[in-house]
């Protein structure tokens, strides 16, 4: 199991948001790239990133005040940020870091240097991160934002489908019995019977659309286990 960490890269400037892009995806990170705060505010609905270049100098909205912004959501507010600033003053930097970005980046700076700030950032936060997260092949679940992808396409599941799959994402290739994944999933209900497991396993299929339902294995007189393993689907997720 590995996840691809994702960096949202705010960047008006195509050839330098071109540049990191680049680098980024050759060392293994995925790029997003929003070319204004508008598209940031879009892409950042839509995903959550392990870490956000920002570049202070934006048309319309800066760079300082959406990191304000994204600080005091409750959803956003956790995401690292790095200011990208082409100012290396005193006054400003203070400014990038009081407005809540974790670093900063005075332009123009050596890409090794940007990642290894960007790893020393995703180090820090790597607890949470492991724990929210996991992925297997094409498939993503966010624990932190009840987000499920499948190759980079959203997955709607009920609340028993997302537990049961977070449930089997996190214990991968081992099989559990339909009286384990009731313990572990729907907690101590002695009164649900067996059979509610299959239910919810077949709603969860469905959910999922054919190729990641392939995933999901019924384990004949056993019970079900999820698995990367003869489905055809690729145990590593690609960065590109
Ligand atoms: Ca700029």
């Amino acid at each position: 199991m590995r996840r691809v960490p994702a960096v949202l890269i705010v960047e008006d400037e195509p050839a330098i948001a071109e540049l990191i892009s680049v680098n980024l995806r050759h060392s293994g990170f995925r790029p997003v790239w929003a070319m204004d705060s508008v598209t940031a505010q879009v892409e950042l609905d839509a995903m959550l990133p392990d870490v956000i270049l920002l570049d202070w100098m934006l048309p319309g909205e800066s760079g300082l005040m959406l990191a304000k912004r994204w600080r005091t959501n409750p959803r956003t507010k956790e995401v690292p940020i790095i200011m990208l600033t082409a100012r290396g003053d005193e006054p400003d930097r203070v400014a990038g870091l009081d407005a809540g970005a974790d670093d900063y980046i005075t332009k123009p700076f050596s890409t090794k240097e940007m990642l290894a700030r960007i790893r020393a950032l995703l180090r820090r936060r790597a607890p949470e991160q492991e724990a929210t997260v996991v992925t297997m092949g094409q498939l993503s679940l966010d624990a932190a934002t009840y987000r499920v992808t499948f190759d980079d396409q959203p997955v709607k599941l009920g609340p028993t489908e997302f537990k049961l799959l977070h449930y089997l994402m996190t214990h991968a290739e081992r099989v559990h019995s339909r009286s384990q994944l009731l313990d572990q999933v729907w907690g101590d209900h002695v009164f649900i019977e067996e059979r509610t497991v299959d239910v919810h396993v077949k709603r969860l299929r469905e959910a999922l659309g054919e190729r990641a339902a392939a995933m999901i294995e019924t384990v004949r007189g056993a019970g079900y286990r999820i698995t990367t393993q003869g489905t055809g689907v690729p145990a590593m997720s690609s960065a590109s």
